[in-house]
């Protein structure tokens, strides 16, 4: 929707029922002084140019935080160090931490799937799988999601996926399945989205 207004140039009339602009994106004090964030304070990367622009010229000083999300993988992974059993999310970038033989059939059901063209899915499970191949899906995208949304992925609908649920670059993902775990962790340091960029106003 939001590339469909700014593509035709829809001029839009943005209503507020608060007294003050910012929706979820702002912070409230109560009379004890303590300040409440309603919703959003940080900021990924975002594809809208304008968005990144603005708020680097509204926002001087910014705060970046490493980002320390990660997935737990332990029944994959199974690694007598436990750090070892947590992988850099979004999992499907992370098939190359898995051991030998799900790394292979991941990749390989991946590949397979991308020279599938025309694909039909009727849900979220249907997407998933054509998308990312059935060990991924049951190993993670199963239930992970189905923890999150607490409803069978059978009864998701799949329009909100392909913007919101990261893609992976093949060629790249399958260079990477050849890298140790130290070369993976010496490489997610240099992602751009290593870090969190967030402001504080005290
Ligand atoms: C706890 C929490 C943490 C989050 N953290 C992050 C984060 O760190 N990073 C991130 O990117 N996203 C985060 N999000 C998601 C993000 O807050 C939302 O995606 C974003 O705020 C949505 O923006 P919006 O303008 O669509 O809606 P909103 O921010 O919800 O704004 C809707 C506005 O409409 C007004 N309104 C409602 N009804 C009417 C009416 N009848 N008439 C007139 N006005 C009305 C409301 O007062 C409100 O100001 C978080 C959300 C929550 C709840």
């Amino acid at each position: 929707m939001e590339d469909q207004i700014i593509k035709e140039k829809i001029q839009v009339v943005i209503l507020e029922k608060e007294s003050e602009v910012g929706g979820l994106a702002k912070s409230i004090s109560d009379k004890r002084g303590f300040t409440w964030d309603l919703g959003v304070h940080i900021t990924g990367g975002s594809k809208y140019l304008k968005f990144t622009h603005m708020m680097h010229k509204t926002i001087k000083d910014w705060n970046s935080v490493p980002r320390r999300v990660k997935a737990y993988m332990g029944h994959i992974i199974n690694d007598g160090n436990p750090e070892n059993n947590y992988v850099p999310y979004p999992v499907q970038e992370s098939i190359p931490y898995f051991p030998k033989d799900v790394k292979n059939s991941s990749l390989n059901e991946m590949k397979e799937l991308s020279n599938v063209k025309e694909k039909f899915n009727e849900n979220f499970a249907e997407f998933t799988k054509s998308t990312f191949g059935s060990t991924l899906q049951e190993i993670f995208i199963r239930p992970y999601n189905e923890k999150v949304w607490t409803v069978p992925l059978e009864e998701m609908n799949s329009d909100w996926a392909s913007s919101r649920v990261p893609h992976v670059e093949l060629n790249k993902l399958e260079l990477r399945c050849q890298m140790d775990r130290e070369q993976l962790n010496q490489e997610e340091k240099t992602k751009p989205q290593s870090n969190f960029k967030l402001e504080f106003s005290l």
